[in-house]
């Protein structure tokens, strides 16, 4: 079945990013001044505004920042409903928001804070992958 959600546009400014999701690596934007990561890709850091900014490969670890039970959606996201989105810290620093994986959403009182997460990559076609993170055990 072909993929039925939104898909985000691909810039130039973020192609590492597309080409490290297909080799399902988590590729983030790294300040050379400041030496933070940040997310999502901006054309200047959002920490100190510099311009002099490259690309890393993260760990794709990270903790479960906080949550949220999705009940209604549109599209492909209304025929998945009930899901989870969430915001998840990344080891190397700043938060990603996710549709979080490997939880129940009918149980959120099991979904715990803090928990370990890990990146894995869906496929909509050839040429486009995206991250989703999965809880995983410690
Ligand atoms: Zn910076």
């Amino acid at each position: 079945m072909a993929y039925n959600k939104p898909v985000p546009r691909k810039g130039q400014h973020h192609e590492p990013f597309w080409e490290g999701a297909k080799q399902g690596k988590l590729m983030v934007p790294r300040c050379n001044d400041c030496g933070r990561v940040h997310w999502y890709p901006r054309l200047i850091c959002p920490y100190c505004h510099s311009t002099n900014l490259d690309w890393t490969q993260a760990s794709g670890e990270g903790t479960l920042y906080t949550y949220a039970v999705q009940h209604r959606a549109f599209g492909g996201w209304g025929e998945e409903a009930p899901y989870v989105t969430a915001y998840v810290d990344l080891l190397e620093g700043d938060r990603m928001m996710t549709v979080l994986r490997g939880v129940d959403p009918s149980r959120p009182q099991d979904i715990q804070i803090g928990c370990k997460v890990r990146v894995e990559f869906e496929k909509v076609d050839d040429e486009t992958f995206l991250p989703f993170w999965r809880v995983v055990e410690d």
